[in-house]
């Protein structure tokens, strides 16, 4: 921890704290400024107590960690960025993926319809909810065990990848069985018990940016995984809570640079969470790459318009092999490609 002390410090204040962090366990060292003294108390923060305490002093300007919230997630802790297998599909350093299918998994006919129109137009893993985190419990809930069934079955006829999302402990091993990659929904992003559960499912994880999350919630979230056993975490930006009524969220795209800079790991763009309407999915993708995600989840659907959830943003799926042709520049641009 760094304690910042406030511009005319006396010096006995100063030993006085330096005397109380070294009781705590910690080493003080202290740096001179022009204007203002600065102590970096060099230590294990889990070991030791927290140096918080001394924000309370009236010496003390500030305390701030030298250390990040999320280590083994950082790129200090690993310079070079991840890949994360997804089936047989690679994802991340310089390997795209675009992951697309329906907001929920409906019927047979409808997943298949859609699944082979988003595997014909380049497409390598299939989304789809077989279990849906719903704001109202009046809203369709997904059709749990038997849209798993169905998802098998796609997986099985296609010999392609499927991610889906686990909203609940109780169901992990039976999302397991069948996902290639486990979702982690917005809603459950900072629900670490679950995420502590999932992280032994020996599965890729896709975590998904709660709505209100700061970033570095968002990769503690991702930390809580890792610590837990999974180390193939791959991070989704899907747009945050505004004061912004045009689109369902707001995509925070410096995230993702962010994201990026800050951790190893592979980091995709869900622009149809993001956007909550079909006609912004092309351009904030086509974003979304320029800035350097390394994927997309698009929701798509074979009669959106009679889609149970989410109707308003899933790209028809008549209408996907034109949004992927349209990636392609953009993909050549920043050396990346679909493998
Ligand atoms: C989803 O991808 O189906 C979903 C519910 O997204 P989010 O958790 O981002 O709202
Ligand atoms: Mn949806």
């Amino acid at each position: 921890m760094i304690i910042v002390f406030k511009q005319h410090t006396k010096e006995s204040d100063i030993e006085d704290v330096c005397k109380k962090i070294e009781k705590l366990g910690y080493e003080p060292r202290i740096i001179k400024g022009v204007e203002r003294t600065v102590i970096g108390a060099v230590g294990d923060e889990q070991m030791h107590k927290s140096l918080e305490a001394f924000k309370a002093f009236d010496c003390v300007e500030d305390v701030l960690p030298i250390q990040k919230r999320y280590k083994i997630a950082s790129r200090e802790y690993h310079k070079e960025s991840s890949i994360v297998k997804i089936g047989d599909r690679r994802l991340g350093n310089g390997h795209f993926q675009v992951i697309a299918g329906p907001c929920a998994i409906e019927s047979y006919e409808q997943l298949k319809t859609t699944a082979e129109a988003v595997i014909k137009a380049g497409a390598g893993i299939i989304r789809g909810g077989a279990y849906k985190p719903r704001t109202s419990p009046y809203d369709f809930q997904g059709l749990g065990e038997e849209g798993l069934e169905l998802l098998q079955r796609i997986k099985d006829e296609y010999n392609v990848p499927v991610v889906t999302e686990v909203v609940g402990v109780t169901h992990i091993d039976k999302v397991a069985k069948v996902a290639d990659c486990l979702q982690i929904g917005a809603r459950n992003s900072q629900n670490y018990h679950l995420l502590e559960a999932v992280a032994g499912a020996g599965r890729p994880v896709l975590l998904k940016r709660g709505m209100s999350s700061t970033i570095e919630e968002w990769l503690s979230a991702a930390e809580y995984l890792i610590v837990n056993g999974c180390h193939d975490v791959i991070l989704c930006e899907r747009g945050i809570r505004t004061f912004e009524h045009a689109t369902r969220n707001t995509l925070d795209l410096s995230a993702v640079a962010i994201a990026k800079r800050e951790t190893h790991l592979p980091v995709i763009v869900d622009p149809s969470h993001a956007a909550g309407r079909y006609d912004l999915v092309l351009p904030l993708s086509k974003a979304a790459i320029a800035i350097g995600a390394d994927g997309l989840i698009v929701e798509v659907h074979c009669d959106p318009v009679n889609a149970v959830s989410d109707a308003a943003q899933q790209i028809p799926s008549g209408e996907f092999g034109r949004f992927m042709k349209e990636l392609e520049p953009i993909m050549k641009a920043v050396n990346v490609a679909i493998e």
